[in-house]
């Protein structure tokens, strides 16, 4: 099977390497396919599509909008899309604009705590993108408050602890509806980590399809094998496509590294099955 990694993180959102990084230890991994898929923003793919074209490997255009259904927070990845479409790039910049000031809140948060000159402190690890959870961590960690970033997730920023703050993202028909607007493929992100239950798993798949939905990640870097074959199983019973990505964010950041993930399982239609750019690396 062609080595095909849809969701990674650059500098532009919370990895840890450039989009020119990122594509070159792709192409060192062996991966052929990459989708760049940075939260809530685009600002890479220029970058990564130039390299992509140095490096002789496929770049997929994407994005992992940020989303709020039913109280809970839920990631959509949009792939192929065009970075250019107005609409999504207004939205994303909306919701680029709520992460300031949910920063601000989540600095007022750990102030209660003693923690002081976080807002400050987590913007020394932002570049010119996005502010997310994952700089504060990355801030708490430099000064000691965690020893790394799952020890982070545990103690801060999480619901019931210090520097947690409720926000309100996207609605999921908003994301479907920029995405699908900029010629993309919705495809729910790491679906085993909303912990939704068999009821709420089928509400949001079936939500998800009518709003215009294509694929679920199956085989990612968040779930763990046992889940590869519920997921796939789910796809199929809701009539929706397969994707496969790593998650990436850079080395000792992320659950598994890129080019490492296994292939989907064989009743899975993967997203990528009629992907001109994949048929023709494929013949
Ligand atoms: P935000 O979108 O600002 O809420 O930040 C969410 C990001 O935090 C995710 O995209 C992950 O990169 C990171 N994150 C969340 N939970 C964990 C965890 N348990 N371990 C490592 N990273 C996490
Ligand atoms: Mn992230
Ligand atoms: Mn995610
Ligand atoms: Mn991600």
């Amino acid at each position: 099977m062609i080595k095909v990694d849809l969701h990674s993180h650059s500098t532009v959102s919370d990895g840890l390497m450039t989009p020119r990084e990122l594509v070159r230890h792709a192409a060192a991994q062996g991966v052929q396919v990459l989708a760049l898929t940075d939260h809530d923003d685009v600002a890479g793919i220029g970058e990564a599509r130039d390299e992509a074209a140095q490096a002789g490997i496929t770049l997929i255009a994407g994005t992992e909008i940020s989303v709020t259904w039913r109280n809970r927070t839920l990631h959509i990845v949009g792939l192929r899309i065009d970075p250019e479409y107005p609409v999504l790039q207004q939205g994303l910049a909306r919701i680029r604009e709520s992460r300031f000031t949910r920063a601000q809140r989540i600095a007022d948060e750990l102030s209660k705590v003693g923690i002081l000159g976080s807002l400050e402190g987590a913007q020394q690890h932002t570049t010119e993108g996005i502010i997310s959870r994952t700089h504060f961590a990355r801030f708490l960690i430099a000064h000691g408050h965690a020893k790394d970033l799952k020890a982070v997730f545990k103690r801060y920023l999480v619901k019931g602890k210090p520097g947690y703050v409720q926000h309100t993202w996207a609605s999921l028909e908003e994301a479907l509806t920029w995405i699908l607007g900029a010629g993309g493929i919705p495809v729910i992100a790491h679906p085993g980590r909303y912990d939704l239950g068999k009821t709420l798993t089928g509400d949001l798949l079936s939500e998800f399809k009518q709003l215009g939905g294509v694929g679920v990640e199956v085989v990612c870097g968040s779930h763990h094998p046992d889940q590869y074959g519920q997921y796939a199983q789910l796809a199929q019973q809701f009539g929706l496509r397969a994707s496969r990505g790593s998650d990436y964010h850079g080395p000792g950041h992320s659950y598994m590294d890129m080019g490492r993930l296994p292939d989907l399982p064989s009743q899975c239609e993967p997203v990528w099955r009629d992907w001109e750019e994949v048929l023709n690396l494929a013949a």
